[in-house]
C-alpha cells in the first residue's frame, strides 16, 4: 500500500516569483507542498495520485499575521500554533483560535497551515466554518497578478475550487471592527480530541434592543463543501430574540440543509446535531442578551 518514493518529485524554489513561474510554466504539473500534514498521509497510504510538488514552506511572503485598522491578514503558511498565540486573533476572532486548538494534536498544529486546510478542500476541515462566519477573503496569486475572492465563493463542489492550477493561495484576510459580536464554535466528533468532525458549526451574531441585527451561520462536514446557511440567516436577521425564534430557526435550517451520509456519520445524525447546535447557539445568545 505504500507509495513508491522514486515516482515522486519535491523541489524547493528560491523565491515566490520562481514558484509562480513554475506553476505557470506547466499548469497542473506542480502542486504546492506546505506543511505536508494532508499530503504525507496520502503518501504513506499509497493514495497520493499527484507526483510533482513545489515546497513553499520557506517563502517569507506567505508567513506572518499583519493588522491594519480594517483587516487582519494571515499568510497562507500561518500554522495552527501561530493562530492560537496571536493576541488579535484571540481577542477578535476566537472561533478561529478554537478551531486551531481542536485541529489534530500539537505536532499537527505546529506544522499544519491555514492555507493547506483551505486548499485541501476537505468538507470536514475545521477552520472553514469559522472563516465563513468571519466573512474571510482569500488572495490568489499567479504570474497574472493578485486577485482577492470572498471565501464564500471559493469551494464550488467536492474538492473543487475556483483556484486555477497556476495560482497559489497567498493570504487570508479577515474584516475587523465587529464589536459586541457573539461567537459560537462547536466541533462534534467521535471523541473530544483528535477526531475528525461529524458536524462543525461556527456562527456570529449581534443583538441590539432584543433584535438580531447581525447573523452568520456556517457548517462543516454536512455537505460536499463548507456551507454558509444564508436562508436560515435571513429568517433570523431582524427577528426578535424571543421563545419562538428557536422553532423558526430549526425549521429554516431543516429546509436549507441536506446533510451527507459517509463513513464518519449518517445524514439523520448530522441533521439532528446541526439543529441542536443551532438551538444551543440561540439559547446562549438569548441568555447572554437578557
Ligand atoms: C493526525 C492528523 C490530524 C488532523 N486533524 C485535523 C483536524 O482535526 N481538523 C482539520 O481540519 N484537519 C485536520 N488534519 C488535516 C491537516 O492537518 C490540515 O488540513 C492542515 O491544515 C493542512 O495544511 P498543510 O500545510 O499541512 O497542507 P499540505 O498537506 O501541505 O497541503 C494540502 C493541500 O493543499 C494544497 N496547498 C497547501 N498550501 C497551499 C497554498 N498556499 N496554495 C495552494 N495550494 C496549497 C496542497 O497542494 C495540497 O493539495 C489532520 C491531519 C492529520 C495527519
Amino acid at each position: 500500500m505504500r507509495a513508491f518514493i522514486p515516482n515522486y518529485q519535491l523541489i524547493t524554489s528560491k523565491s515566490l516569483s520562481e514558484t509562480l513561474s513554475l506553476l505557470a510554466s506547466e499548469p497542473g504539473v506542480w502542486q504546492p507542498f506546505a506543511g505536508g500534514t494532508d499530503l504525507m498521509v496520502l503518501l504513506e497510504s499509497g493514495k497520493l495520485v499527484h507526483k510533482n510538488y513545489l515546497n513553499i514552506w520557506n517563502l517569507p511572503e506567505l508567513r506572518g499575521i499583519t493588522a491594519t485598522p480594517d483587516h487582519l491578514t494571515l499568510g497562507a503558511l500561518v500554522t495552527y500554533t501561530e493562530v492560537q498565540s496571536d493576541p488579535i486573533l484571540r481577542e477578535e476572532f476566537p472561533m478561529l483560535c478554537q478551531a486551531a486548538s481542536e485541529t489534530g494534536g500539537l505536532a499537527i498544529q505546529n506544522r499544519g497551515t491555514i492555507g493547506g486546510n483551505i486548499a485541501n478542500a476537505s468538507p470536514a476541515a475545521d477552520s472553514p466554518p469559522a472563516l465563513l462566519a468571519y466573512n474571510a477573503e482569500l488572495e490568489l496569486l499567479s504570474v497574472r497578478g493578485s486577485r482577492w475572492v470572498p471565501y464564500q465563493t471559493f469551494h464550488t463542489g467536492y474538492k473543487e475550487m475556483i483556484m486555477q492550477p497556476d495560482e497559489l493561495l497567498a493570504r487570508v484576510r479577515l474584516p475587523r471592527r465587529w464589536p459586541d459580536l457573539h461567537h459560537y464554535y462547536r466541533k462534534v466528533g467521535t471523541r473530544k480530541a483528535q477526531a475528525i468532525s461529524k458536524v462543525c458549526m461556527a456562527a456570529t451574531a449581534r443583538v441590539s434592543d432584543g433584535t438580531v441585527d447581525h447573523i452568520r451561520i456556517a457548517f462543516g462536514s454536512i455537505a460536499p463543501v463548507p456551507l454558509r446557511c444564508l436562508k436560515t440567516e435571513d429568517v433570523l436577521h431582524g427577528a426578535k430574540l424571543e421563545g419562538s425564534i428557536v422553532e423558526k430557526a430549526r425549521a429554516a435550517l431543516a429546509r436549507e440543509i441536506v446533510p451527507i451520509d459517509d463513513i464518519r456519520s449518517t445524514k439523520d445524525y448530522r441533521l439532528k446535531v446541526s439543529l441542536n447546535l443551532l438551538e444551543d447557539f440561540l439559547r446562549g445568545l438569548a441568555s447572554d442578551s437578557w
